[in-house]
């Protein structure tokens, strides 16, 4: 097994023990990207320099007989909407194109401190609006398990790199799904913590009520170690949990014998694919084999959720990016006549049209005699779900569905219909209307050969359960140990952008 294959929980130990340095992994993962960027396009920035410097001090400090700290030479790939001090943080959009920030967000510094190496900015859906990553202003990533398909989004670079062995694992943010769907699509582990439990100073908003950030990584272990770094009370969030920091390692236990698993009803219906539910199915069985009781029950409420959060998102979308207005920072047009034709015009300039279809969504639902017939319902239908879920969690332990109703589509075959791509975050947006912590994990494949993903929601803080229902499901199953065969690609094809450094 080459180097760059090793999750986290394999790699730390070599590099704690000095069998391997620093430097070593850290070049491994870079020579990685360098042979198949080109073709999946998972990063917008490659961080060489700046990996190599820190892997360097990592190994002066450890041969200085300093301790390995948790994460300690773990290249970790970074979306690119989690500000990075004087690293490039674009959010894939022409606005923020240049924009270099002068802070680091708390979960980076955390995972610096940690030990862990950035080798990079991870591509995107505009602003984290979309589930293809084709609204990138960049470039489209594609699915290294098939180059002609997406790999999700918004997160799709980030699912991609540690798919294709680009990273060790990866940062991703989820306001309705952009961490879980990728995470299906691209057979790996992602993790939407519960709402207020990791830091979002530094994210770029986009809907402040829902945006968490959360790990990507190849194995359920690896997202507990990452977690575990990540979770921490941050007085610069206001909405941070103020709860003591918990070791999510110590839930890997493969036992879910006392575990009530519910399977909303509503979930099995109109829009899934066969194959989907095929592995689905065979998901819930292996559950009932492995000791859990599964249960149906019901989130009536649940057609709604979409239509709720797609006015919600949008709305608030309008009012965070308000404050793009070409004066302070970002893309700014020349030659206009006043301030109020320069914000106009950068404006129409900088974004692309899904961003400015939700900011022009978010604005009329906002308008006066709007907000109370559009918002408002919106705001009621979130509290009806959050209701669904608080009655289920009497009985159950977690739920499970899948995580998106199909497997990756094809690029293009979606993008020119909005409602259409929409659906694709008809499983995952439920969760964050109300809060609550959802893992996707692998749990099969289609004829074709795409991953197939499996959500697991828990009530609100408890990712314990969480990972431990994920952790023994894995534990019972190979679909995470099942790579792409990137060689067979052809990894010297020309970069649709040549200003990547890769
Ligand atoms: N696809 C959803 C949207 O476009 C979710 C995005 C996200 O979670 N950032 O809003």
């Amino acid at each position: 097994m080459k180097l760059s294959e090793l999750g986290a929980f394999e790699l730390l130990p070599m590099i704690k023990r000095k069998e391997v340095s620093v430097e070593e992994a850290t070049v491994g993962i870079l020579n990685k990207i360098k042979a198949v960027d080109r073709d999946i396009q998972a990063y917008i920035t490659v961080t060489n320099e700046h990996a190599l410097q820190r892997a360097k001090e990592a190994d002066l400090r450890l041969n200085e007989g300093k301790p390995p700290r948790p994460l300690e030479g773990l290249s970790v790939a970074i979306k690119d909407n989690i500000c990075t001090k004087g690293i490039k943080t674009t959010g894939a959009s022409v606005y923020l194109e240049d924009f270099v920030p002068p802070y680091d967000a708390t979960v980076v510094r955390l995972l610096e401190d940690a030990g862990a190496i950035i080798v990079g900015k991870t591509n995107l859906d505009e602003l984290a609006m979309g589930s293809s990553t084709e609204s990138s202003a960049m470039f489209p990533t594609k699915n290294p398990w098939d180059l002609q398909r997406v790999p999700g989004g918004s997160s799709g670079g980030s699912a991609a790199a540690v798919i294709a062995d680009e990273a060790v694992f990866a940062l991703g943010s989820d306001t309705g799904g952009s961490i879980r769907q990728p995470a299906a699509f691209c057979g790996i582990v992602g993790l939407k913590p519960t709402y207020g439990l990791v830091s979002r100073y530094g994210l770029i908003g986009y809907a402040s009520s829902m945006d968490q950030i959360g790990p990507m990584t190849k194995n359920v272990r690896d997202c507990a170690m990452l977690l575990n770094v990540i979770a921490r009370h941050d007085p610069k969030d206001a909405q941070s949990y103020t709860g003591e920091p918990v070791d999510y390692t110590q839930f890997l236990i493969p036992d879910i014998n006392e575990v009530i698993v519910g399977v909303p009803k509503e979930f099995l219906n109109k829009g899934l694919s066969k194959s989907v539910k095929d592995a689905f199915m065979k998901a819930l069985n292996k559950l009932e084999g492995l000791g859990a009781k599964v249960v149906e029950v019901s989130l009536p409420h649940s057609d709604h959720a979409l239509a709720a959060y797609y006015v919600i998102s949008s709305a608030e979308a309008s009012s965070n990016l308000a404050r793009l207005d070409g004066i302070r920072y970002g893309y700014r047009a020349a030659g206009c006549e006043d301030s109020a034709s320069m914000t106009a015009i950068s404006r129409g300039k900088g974004f692309g049209s899904e961003v400015k279809r939700r900011i022009v969504l978010g604005t009329h639902i906002l308008s006066k005699g709007n907000f109370e017939k559009y918002f408002n319902d919106a705001l009621k239908i979130r509290s009806l779900i959050f209701r669904d879920f608080e009655k289920i969690f009497k009985e159950c332990t977690c739920l499970v569905c899948p995580s998106s109703p199909t497997v990756a589509f094809r690029i293009g075959e979606k993008i020119r219909d909005p409602l259409e791509m929409y659906l694709s975050d008809v499983y995952t947006v439920p969760p964050n209307l109300a809060g609550l912590p959802g893992i996707s994990i692998p749990c099969g494949f289609d004829e074709e050969g795409m991953p197939i993903g499996l959500q697991i929601i828990t009530k609100q803080f408890d990712e314990a359960t969480l990972l431990q229902v994920a952790y023994t499901f894995e534990q019972a199953t190979d679909f995470h140990k099942k790579k792409p065969q990137l060689q067979k690609y052809d990894c010297g094809s020309e970069s649709t952008r040549g200003d990547r450094n890769v």
